[in-house]
Protein backbone atom coordinates (compact mmCIF):
# COMPACT_ATOMS: atom_id res chain seq x y z
CA UNK A 1 0.00 0.00 0.00
CA UNK A 2 1.26 3.65 -1.22
CA UNK A 3 2.44 5.60 2.23
CA UNK A 4 2.63 9.24 1.83
CA UNK A 5 6.56 9.32 1.43
CA UNK A 6 6.70 7.11 -1.78
CA UNK A 7 4.98 9.61 -3.92
CA UNK A 8 6.86 12.61 -4.86
CA UNK A 9 4.51 15.22 -5.47
CA UNK A 10 7.04 17.02 -8.22
CA UNK A 11 6.43 14.28 -10.78
CA UNK A 12 2.95 12.92 -10.08
CA UNK A 13 0.35 13.42 -13.18
CA UNK A 14 -3.16 11.95 -13.35
CA UNK A 15 -5.88 11.74 -15.63
CA UNK A 16 -9.48 10.98 -16.09
CA UNK A 17 -10.04 9.47 -19.37
CA UNK A 18 -14.07 8.80 -19.90
CA UNK A 19 -15.45 7.71 -22.87
CA UNK A 20 -17.51 9.63 -24.53
CA UNK A 21 -20.60 7.01 -25.24
CA UNK A 22 -23.07 8.87 -22.55
CA UNK A 23 -23.41 11.07 -19.82
CA UNK A 24 -20.79 10.86 -16.64
CA UNK A 25 -22.08 8.45 -15.01
CA UNK A 26 -21.57 8.94 -11.02
CA UNK A 27 -19.04 5.73 -10.81
CA UNK A 28 -16.82 7.03 -13.12
CA UNK A 29 -17.36 10.96 -10.83
CA UNK A 30 -16.29 9.32 -8.23
CA UNK A 31 -12.94 8.31 -10.03
CA UNK A 32 -12.35 11.70 -11.58
CA UNK A 33 -12.82 13.12 -8.10
CA UNK A 34 -10.03 10.77 -6.60
CA UNK A 35 -8.08 11.87 -9.38
CA UNK A 36 -8.73 15.32 -9.13
CA UNK A 37 -7.68 15.33 -5.19
CA UNK A 38 -4.62 12.82 -5.35
CA UNK A 39 -3.47 15.67 -8.27
CA UNK A 40 -4.18 18.58 -5.96
CA UNK A 41 -3.08 16.75 -2.72
CA UNK A 42 0.26 16.54 -4.30
CA UNK A 43 0.26 20.03 -5.99
CA UNK A 44 0.42 18.42 -9.37
CA UNK A 45 -1.37 17.95 -12.71
CA UNK A 46 -5.31 16.72 -13.33
CA UNK A 47 -6.00 16.15 -17.02
CA UNK A 48 -9.07 15.04 -18.72
CA UNK A 49 -8.90 12.90 -21.95
CA UNK A 50 -11.65 12.24 -24.25
CA UNK A 51 -11.10 8.51 -25.15
CA UNK A 52 -13.50 9.13 -28.75
CA UNK A 53 -11.73 6.26 -30.67
CA UNK A 54 -14.91 4.10 -31.32
CA UNK A 55 -16.18 6.28 -33.84
CA UNK A 56 -19.98 4.54 -33.86
CA UNK A 57 -20.88 5.50 -30.23
CA UNK A 58 -18.66 8.48 -29.10
CA UNK A 59 -21.22 11.66 -29.59
CA UNK A 60 -19.88 15.27 -29.05
CA UNK A 61 -23.26 15.87 -27.45
CA UNK A 62 -21.91 13.27 -24.61
CA UNK A 63 -18.30 14.82 -24.67
CA UNK A 64 -20.22 18.08 -23.84
CA UNK A 65 -22.02 16.69 -20.91
CA UNK A 66 -18.74 15.16 -19.29
CA UNK A 67 -17.32 18.77 -19.68
CA UNK A 68 -19.91 20.18 -18.39
CA UNK A 69 -20.75 18.21 -15.19
CA UNK A 70 -16.79 18.13 -14.71
CA UNK A 71 -17.46 22.51 -14.35
CA UNK A 72 -20.33 21.93 -12.52
CA UNK A 73 -18.32 19.78 -9.88
CA UNK A 74 -15.21 22.40 -10.35
CA UNK A 75 -13.11 19.48 -11.24
CA UNK A 76 -11.21 21.43 -13.96
CA UNK A 77 -8.19 19.86 -15.98
CA UNK A 78 -5.14 21.76 -16.03
CA UNK A 79 -4.64 21.63 -19.95
CA UNK A 80 -6.60 21.57 -22.24
CA UNK A 81 -8.60 18.56 -23.22
CA UNK A 82 -6.90 16.03 -25.22
CA UNK A 83 -8.86 13.97 -27.32
CA UNK A 84 -7.70 10.58 -27.95
CA UNK A 85 -8.79 10.20 -32.21
CA UNK A 86 -6.82 13.11 -32.42
CA UNK A 87 -3.69 10.87 -31.78
CA UNK A 88 -4.57 8.06 -34.22
CA UNK A 89 -2.20 8.13 -36.76
CA UNK A 90 0.59 7.80 -33.81
CA UNK A 91 -1.00 4.78 -32.12
CA UNK A 92 -1.41 3.21 -35.92
CA UNK A 93 2.41 4.04 -36.95
CA UNK A 94 2.44 2.19 -33.38
CA UNK A 95 1.24 -0.96 -34.77
CA UNK A 96 3.54 -0.70 -37.86
CA UNK A 97 6.18 -0.60 -35.66
CA UNK A 98 5.65 -3.24 -33.79
CA UNK A 99 4.64 -5.57 -36.84
CA UNK A 100 8.07 -4.31 -38.04
CA UNK A 101 10.20 -5.78 -35.17
CA UNK A 102 8.32 -8.91 -35.01
CA UNK A 103 6.45 -7.51 -31.58
CA UNK A 104 3.16 -8.06 -33.04
CA UNK A 105 1.68 -10.26 -36.02
CA UNK A 106 -1.59 -10.41 -38.35
CA UNK A 107 -3.70 -13.51 -36.33
CA UNK A 108 -6.60 -14.89 -38.35
CA UNK A 109 -10.19 -13.90 -36.82
CA UNK A 110 -13.59 -14.32 -38.27
CA UNK A 111 -15.74 -11.25 -38.56
CA UNK A 112 -18.13 -13.06 -36.47
CA UNK A 113 -15.44 -13.48 -33.90
CA UNK A 114 -15.85 -12.45 -30.34
CA UNK A 115 -13.50 -14.06 -27.87
CA UNK A 116 -10.49 -12.39 -28.36
CA UNK A 117 -8.17 -14.64 -26.42
CA UNK A 118 -8.46 -17.46 -28.21
CA UNK A 119 -6.91 -17.18 -31.34
CA UNK A 120 -8.50 -20.01 -34.00
CA UNK A 121 -6.35 -21.42 -36.75
CA UNK A 122 -7.00 -19.57 -40.65
CA UNK A 123 -8.28 -21.77 -43.34
CA UNK A 124 -5.62 -23.23 -45.47
CA UNK A 125 -4.76 -21.05 -48.04
CA UNK A 126 -5.99 -17.60 -46.21
CA UNK A 127 -3.30 -15.21 -45.45
CA UNK A 128 -3.73 -11.54 -44.48
CA UNK A 129 -3.12 -10.30 -47.61
CA UNK A 130 -5.87 -12.36 -49.30
CA UNK A 131 -8.22 -11.64 -46.87
CA UNK A 132 -7.63 -8.60 -44.57
CA UNK A 133 -11.51 -8.60 -43.13
CA UNK A 134 -10.89 -11.73 -41.35
CA UNK A 135 -7.21 -10.90 -40.01
CA UNK A 136 -6.19 -8.54 -36.77
CA UNK A 137 -3.07 -7.93 -34.98
CA UNK A 138 -2.32 -9.62 -31.74
CA UNK A 139 0.51 -8.16 -29.77
CA UNK A 140 3.41 -10.83 -28.75
CA UNK A 141 3.09 -11.04 -25.20
CA UNK A 142 6.48 -11.41 -23.27
CA UNK A 143 6.88 -14.49 -22.21
CA UNK A 144 7.18 -14.11 -18.57
CA UNK A 145 6.26 -16.77 -15.66
CA UNK A 146 3.40 -13.90 -14.24
CA UNK A 147 2.50 -10.31 -15.04
CA UNK A 148 2.19 -8.71 -11.26
CA UNK A 149 1.60 -5.16 -9.95
CA UNK A 150 1.25 -3.41 -6.87
CA UNK A 151 -2.16 -1.59 -6.73
CA UNK A 152 -2.44 1.52 -4.57
CA UNK A 153 -5.28 0.05 -3.30
CA UNK A 154 -5.83 -3.64 -3.57
CA UNK A 155 -2.31 -4.78 -2.51
CA UNK A 156 0.18 -7.21 -5.16
CA UNK A 157 -2.39 -8.38 -7.60
CA UNK A 158 -1.26 -11.07 -9.69
CA UNK A 159 -1.83 -12.84 -13.37
CA UNK A 160 -0.47 -15.79 -14.27
CA UNK A 161 1.26 -15.56 -17.92
CA UNK A 162 -1.77 -18.14 -19.04
CA UNK A 163 -4.41 -14.75 -18.42
CA UNK A 164 -2.50 -13.05 -20.38
CA UNK A 165 -2.47 -14.41 -24.44
CA UNK A 166 -1.23 -12.63 -27.32
CA UNK A 167 -4.28 -9.87 -27.52
CA UNK A 168 -5.55 -7.79 -30.37
CA UNK A 169 -4.19 -4.60 -30.73
CA UNK A 170 -5.62 -3.34 -34.08
CA UNK A 171 -8.71 -5.17 -35.82
CA UNK A 172 -8.83 -5.90 -38.82
CA UNK A 173 -9.98 -2.00 -40.54
CA UNK A 174 -6.83 -1.11 -38.73
CA UNK A 175 -7.96 0.89 -35.73
CA UNK A 176 -5.96 0.14 -32.69
CA UNK A 177 -7.92 -1.30 -29.43
CA UNK A 178 -8.48 0.35 -26.18
CA UNK A 179 -5.72 -1.81 -23.94
CA UNK A 180 -3.28 -0.93 -27.38
CA UNK A 181 -4.11 3.50 -27.39
CA UNK A 182 -4.37 3.70 -23.26
CA UNK A 183 -0.47 2.80 -22.83
CA UNK A 184 0.04 4.85 -25.66
CA UNK A 185 -1.20 8.02 -24.54
CA UNK A 186 -0.40 7.60 -20.93
CA UNK A 187 3.01 7.44 -22.46
CA UNK A 188 2.89 10.41 -24.42
CA UNK A 189 1.01 12.62 -21.57
CA UNK A 190 3.15 11.09 -18.68
CA UNK A 191 0.61 10.21 -16.46
CA UNK A 192 2.31 8.27 -13.48
CA UNK A 193 -0.58 7.36 -11.56
CA UNK A 194 -3.77 5.48 -13.04
CA UNK A 195 -6.56 5.91 -10.81
CA UNK A 196 -9.78 4.37 -12.41
CA UNK A 197 -12.54 1.95 -11.61
CA UNK A 198 -12.10 -1.96 -10.45
CA UNK A 199 -13.59 -2.90 -13.49
CA UNK A 200 -10.27 -2.46 -15.41
CA UNK A 201 -8.41 -4.86 -13.30
CA UNK A 202 -8.44 -7.19 -15.84
CA UNK A 203 -7.09 -4.68 -18.54
CA UNK A 204 -4.03 -4.26 -16.32
CA UNK A 205 -1.79 -7.53 -16.87
CA UNK A 206 -2.25 -6.65 -21.04
CA UNK A 207 -1.16 -2.99 -20.58
CA UNK A 208 1.89 -4.11 -18.60
CA UNK A 209 2.72 -6.21 -21.35
CA UNK A 210 2.55 -3.78 -23.54
CA UNK A 211 4.42 -1.53 -21.36
CA UNK A 212 7.00 -4.40 -21.50
CA UNK A 213 7.33 -4.94 -25.58
CA UNK A 214 7.80 -0.88 -25.57
CA UNK A 215 10.74 -1.25 -23.27
CA UNK A 216 8.93 1.14 -20.71
CA UNK A 217 7.92 1.07 -17.03
CA UNK A 218 4.50 0.96 -16.47
CA UNK A 219 2.63 3.80 -13.95
CA UNK A 220 1.35 2.58 -10.66
CA UNK A 221 -2.11 1.35 -10.38
CA UNK A 222 -4.90 2.32 -8.04
CA UNK A 223 -8.27 0.18 -8.52
CA UNK A 224 -11.41 1.93 -6.98
CA UNK A 225 -14.08 -0.07 -5.67
CA UNK A 226 -17.07 -0.03 -7.70
CA UNK A 227 -20.41 1.85 -6.30
CA UNK A 228 -23.22 -0.96 -6.06
CA UNK A 229 -26.74 -0.39 -5.68
CA UNK A 230 -28.64 -0.84 -3.12
CA UNK A 231 -29.97 -3.85 -4.06
CA UNK A 232 -26.51 -5.32 -4.74
CA UNK A 233 -26.28 -4.77 -8.02
CA UNK A 234 -23.69 -2.73 -10.09
CA UNK A 235 -25.32 0.35 -10.71
CA UNK A 236 -26.87 0.50 -14.11
CA UNK A 237 -29.43 2.79 -15.76
CA UNK A 238 -32.22 1.30 -13.90
CA UNK A 239 -31.09 2.36 -10.44
CA UNK A 240 -32.70 6.05 -9.90
CA UNK A 241 -30.03 8.19 -11.20
CA UNK A 242 -26.67 7.18 -12.69
CA UNK A 243 -25.56 10.03 -14.48
CA UNK A 244 -24.33 13.11 -12.83
CA UNK A 245 -26.75 15.87 -14.59
CA UNK A 246 -29.83 13.48 -12.89
CA UNK A 247 -28.21 14.99 -9.72
CA UNK A 248 -27.71 18.23 -10.47
CA UNK A 249 -31.64 18.23 -12.05
CA UNK A 250 -32.54 17.24 -8.90
CA UNK A 251 -31.14 19.74 -6.82
CA UNK A 252 -28.14 18.16 -5.22
CA UNK A 253 -25.56 20.63 -4.55
CA UNK A 254 -22.16 19.70 -6.41
CA UNK A 255 -19.81 19.83 -3.03
CA UNK A 256 -22.35 17.86 -1.59
CA UNK A 257 -22.08 15.37 -4.10
CA UNK A 258 -18.12 15.70 -3.81
CA UNK A 259 -18.60 15.04 -0.18
CA UNK A 260 -21.04 11.97 -0.23
CA UNK A 261 -18.80 10.15 -2.82
CA UNK A 262 -15.46 10.91 -1.33
CA UNK A 263 -17.06 9.54 1.74
CA UNK A 264 -18.17 6.42 0.81
CA UNK A 265 -15.46 4.06 0.44
CA UNK A 266 -12.91 6.50 2.31
CA UNK A 267 -12.82 7.71 5.48
CA UNK A 268 -10.98 9.89 8.31
CA UNK A 269 -11.54 9.58 11.89
CA UNK A 270 -15.53 9.48 12.04
CA UNK A 271 -16.39 12.88 10.20
CA UNK A 272 -18.66 12.95 7.63
CA UNK A 273 -18.87 16.52 6.30
CA UNK A 274 -15.67 18.14 4.72
CA UNK A 275 -14.75 21.21 2.74
CA UNK A 276 -12.62 21.05 -0.16
CA UNK A 277 -9.63 22.00 1.64
CA UNK A 278 -9.97 19.27 3.95
CA UNK A 279 -10.47 16.96 1.60
CA UNK A 280 -7.24 17.86 -0.56
CA UNK A 281 -5.39 18.03 2.96
CA UNK A 282 -6.42 14.64 4.12
CA UNK A 283 -7.16 12.38 1.36
CA UNK A 284 -5.08 9.46 0.36
CA UNK A 285 -5.91 7.05 -2.07
CA UNK A 286 -4.06 4.20 -0.33
CA UNK A 287 -6.65 4.48 2.34
CA UNK A 288 -9.78 3.84 0.00
CA UNK A 289 -11.16 0.82 1.16
CA UNK A 290 -10.95 -2.43 -0.66
CA UNK A 291 -14.50 -3.21 -1.54
CA UNK A 292 -17.57 -2.54 -3.04
CA UNK A 293 -19.12 0.60 -1.94
CA UNK A 294 -23.07 0.86 -1.64
CA UNK A 295 -25.00 3.77 -2.90
CA UNK A 296 -27.02 5.36 -0.34
CA UNK A 297 -29.60 8.15 -1.33
CA UNK A 298 -30.95 8.70 1.98
CA UNK A 299 -27.57 9.16 2.82
CA UNK A 300 -26.57 11.46 0.28
CA UNK A 301 -29.85 13.84 0.96
CA UNK A 302 -28.67 14.08 4.23
CA UNK A 303 -25.25 15.13 3.51
CA UNK A 304 -27.19 17.82 0.97
CA UNK A 305 -29.62 18.92 4.00
CA UNK A 306 -26.49 19.82 5.85
CA UNK A 307 -24.86 21.75 2.96
CA UNK A 308 -28.46 23.64 1.87
CA UNK A 309 -28.64 24.59 5.78
CA UNK A 310 -24.86 26.07 5.94
CA UNK A 311 -25.54 27.88 2.74
CA UNK A 312 -26.90 31.32 2.49
CA UNK A 313 -29.91 32.04 1.35
CA UNK A 314 -28.46 34.40 -1.77
CA UNK A 315 -26.35 31.72 -2.59
CA UNK A 316 -29.06 29.04 -2.76
CA UNK A 317 -31.36 31.21 -4.71
CA UNK A 318 -28.26 31.45 -7.46
CA UNK A 319 -27.94 27.66 -7.42
CA UNK A 320 -31.73 27.06 -8.24
CA UNK A 321 -31.38 29.54 -10.52
CA UNK A 322 -28.59 28.12 -12.13
CA UNK A 323 -29.41 24.59 -11.82
CA UNK A 324 -32.88 23.98 -10.88
CA UNK A 325 -35.35 26.21 -12.29
CA UNK A 326 -33.93 29.14 -14.55
CA UNK A 327 -36.10 32.06 -14.35
CA UNK A 328 -37.09 31.08 -11.14
CA UNK A 329 -36.74 34.78 -9.43
CA UNK A 330 -38.74 36.12 -12.02
CA UNK A 331 -41.78 34.08 -11.32
CA UNK A 332 -41.85 35.27 -7.76
CA UNK A 333 -41.89 39.00 -8.85
CA UNK A 334 -44.09 39.88 -6.05
CA UNK A 335 -41.28 39.42 -3.60
CA UNK A 336 -38.04 41.34 -3.69
CA UNK A 337 -34.78 39.80 -3.01
CA UNK A 338 -34.95 40.80 0.83
CA UNK A 339 -37.85 39.28 1.33
CA UNK A 340 -37.09 36.20 -1.22
CA UNK A 341 -33.63 36.00 1.04
CA UNK A 342 -35.92 35.61 4.11
CA UNK A 343 -38.25 33.30 3.07
CA UNK A 344 -35.47 31.27 1.76
CA UNK A 345 -33.86 31.18 5.29
CA UNK A 346 -37.22 29.78 7.05
CA UNK A 347 -37.68 26.61 4.45
CA UNK A 348 -33.58 25.83 3.80
CA UNK A 349 -33.30 23.73 7.04
CA UNK A 350 -36.68 21.82 6.30
CA UNK A 351 -35.36 20.57 3.02
CA UNK A 352 -32.98 18.08 1.33
CA UNK A 353 -33.05 18.88 -2.11
CA UNK A 354 -33.08 22.59 -4.08
CA UNK A 355 -36.04 21.36 -5.77
CA UNK A 356 -37.82 20.81 -2.83
CA UNK A 357 -36.85 24.11 -2.01
CA UNK A 358 -38.02 25.80 -4.91
CA UNK A 359 -40.89 24.16 -5.00
CA UNK A 360 -41.70 24.79 -1.02
CA UNK A 361 -41.35 28.66 -2.08
CA UNK A 362 -43.07 28.91 -5.40
CA UNK A 363 -45.87 27.11 -3.58
CA UNK A 364 -45.88 29.14 -0.74
CA UNK A 365 -46.02 31.98 -3.55
CA UNK A 366 -49.01 30.74 -4.91
CA UNK A 367 -50.73 30.19 -2.37
CA UNK A 368 -52.78 27.24 -1.33
CA UNK A 369 -54.71 25.62 -4.31
CA UNK A 370 -56.62 23.25 -1.85
CA UNK A 371 -56.47 22.96 1.99
CA UNK A 372 -55.15 20.31 3.97
CA UNK A 373 -56.08 19.80 7.03
CA UNK A 374 -53.72 16.83 8.22
CA UNK A 375 -54.33 14.45 11.03
CA UNK A 376 -58.01 16.15 10.95
CA UNK A 377 -59.95 15.36 7.63
CA UNK A 378 -61.98 18.76 7.99
CA UNK A 379 -61.49 22.25 9.48
CA UNK A 380 -63.01 22.41 13.22
CA UNK A 381 -66.15 24.27 13.93
CA UNK A 382 -64.51 26.47 16.01
CA UNK A 383 -62.00 27.73 13.35
CA UNK A 384 -63.94 30.04 11.20
CA UNK A 385 -64.91 32.42 14.56
CA UNK A 386 -61.13 31.98 15.27
CA UNK A 387 -59.88 32.77 11.80
CA UNK A 388 -62.14 36.10 11.59
CA UNK A 389 -60.47 36.59 15.16
CA UNK A 390 -57.25 36.34 13.86
CA UNK A 391 -57.92 38.50 10.63
CA UNK A 392 -59.23 41.43 12.47
CA UNK A 393 -55.87 40.88 15.22
CA UNK A 394 -53.54 41.32 12.24
CA UNK A 395 -55.78 43.71 10.31
CA UNK A 396 -54.93 46.47 12.69
CA UNK A 397 -51.48 45.98 12.91
CA UNK A 398 -49.85 48.82 11.87
CA UNK A 399 -46.48 47.47 11.46
CA UNK A 400 -46.15 44.31 10.28
CA UNK A 401 -42.94 42.96 11.49
CA UNK A 402 -42.12 39.42 13.14
CA UNK A 403 -42.02 41.02 16.77
CA UNK A 404 -45.25 42.96 15.97
CA UNK A 405 -46.87 40.07 14.64
CA UNK A 406 -45.56 37.64 17.71
CA UNK A 407 -46.54 39.93 20.60
CA UNK A 408 -50.07 40.33 19.03
CA UNK A 409 -50.82 36.97 18.02
CA UNK A 410 -49.47 35.83 21.88
CA UNK A 411 -51.66 38.29 23.49
CA UNK A 412 -54.65 36.97 21.31
CA UNK A 413 -53.97 34.14 23.21
CA UNK A 414 -53.36 35.06 26.01
CA UNK A 415 -56.91 36.77 26.21
CA UNK A 416 -58.90 33.87 24.57
CA UNK A 417 -56.81 31.24 27.41
CA UNK A 418 -55.36 29.14 24.48
CA UNK A 419 -52.55 27.43 23.80
CA UNK A 420 -50.40 29.01 20.80
CA UNK A 421 -50.76 26.03 18.79
CA UNK A 422 -54.59 26.37 18.52
CA UNK A 423 -54.02 29.45 16.58
CA UNK A 424 -51.51 28.13 14.63
CA UNK A 425 -53.11 25.96 12.83
CA UNK A 426 -55.90 27.60 11.02
CA UNK A 427 -53.10 29.91 9.99
CA UNK A 428 -50.60 27.49 8.32
CA UNK A 429 -54.22 26.25 6.38
CA UNK A 430 -54.89 29.38 5.26
CA UNK A 431 -51.31 30.56 4.33
CA UNK A 432 -49.90 27.76 3.28
CA UNK A 433 -53.00 25.26 2.35
CA UNK A 434 -51.32 22.78 4.55
CA UNK A 435 -50.78 22.00 9.00
CA UNK A 436 -47.12 21.88 8.53
CA UNK A 437 -44.46 24.89 7.91
CA UNK A 438 -41.64 27.16 9.06
CA UNK A 439 -42.34 29.69 11.99
CA UNK A 440 -46.22 31.27 11.67
CA UNK A 441 -44.64 34.16 13.09
CA UNK A 442 -41.73 34.98 10.40
CA UNK A 443 -43.84 33.09 7.63
CA UNK A 444 -46.73 36.26 8.24
CA UNK A 445 -44.05 38.46 8.17
CA UNK A 446 -42.61 37.36 4.85
CA UNK A 447 -45.83 36.97 3.13
CA UNK A 448 -46.56 40.77 4.14
CA UNK A 449 -50.09 42.36 5.31
CA UNK A 450 -52.12 42.54 2.10
CA UNK A 451 -51.04 38.55 0.44
CA UNK A 452 -51.71 37.71 4.35
CA UNK A 453 -55.56 39.24 4.78
CA UNK A 454 -56.11 38.10 1.16
CA UNK A 455 -55.13 34.39 2.07
CA UNK A 456 -57.20 34.66 5.32
CA UNK A 457 -60.17 36.26 3.69
CA UNK A 458 -60.46 33.14 0.92
CA UNK A 459 -60.01 30.97 4.05
CA UNK A 460 -63.13 32.42 5.73
CA UNK A 461 -65.27 31.89 2.83
CA UNK A 462 -63.63 28.37 1.93
CA UNK A 463 -64.91 27.78 5.90
CA UNK A 464 -68.35 29.61 5.14
CA UNK A 465 -69.21 27.64 2.29
N1 LIG B 1 -12.21 5.09 -21.12
C1 LIG B 1 -12.20 4.18 -20.01
C2 LIG B 1 -13.55 4.21 -19.34
O1 LIG B 1 -14.33 5.11 -19.57
C3 LIG B 1 -11.19 4.55 -18.97
C4 LIG B 1 -9.92 3.85 -19.15
C5 LIG B 1 -8.87 4.11 -18.11
O2 LIG B 1 -9.08 4.92 -17.19
O3 LIG B 1 -7.82 3.50 -18.28
O4 LIG B 1 -13.85 3.31 -18.58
Amino acid sequence: MMKEQQVKSSCVRVRFAPSPTGHLHIGSLRSAIFNWLFARHHDSSFLVRIEDTDKERSLQKYTDSIVSSLDWMGLQADQPLIFQSDRESEHRAVVQELLASGDAYYAYAPIDFDDEDKAPTAPDGSTHESDPENWVIRLKVPNVDYFTFDDLILGKITFEKEQVPDFVIARSDGTPTYNFVVVLDDLAMNITHVIRGQDHISNTPKQIALYQVLGKSAPHFAHIPLIMSESGSKMSKRDSAVSVIEYKKQGILAPALCNYLVRLGWSHKDQEIFTTDQMIQLFDIGDVGKTNAVFDYKKLLWVNSTYIKAATAAELIELVERDVAPGWQESLKDWNDDNLESIVALYQGRVNTLLELKKSISDLYQGPDAYHFGDASEADSSWLERVTDLESVLNGLATFSKEAISEALKAYARQKGVKLGVIGQPLRVALTGSTSSPGIFSMIACLGQTVTLDRLHRFMKYLRS
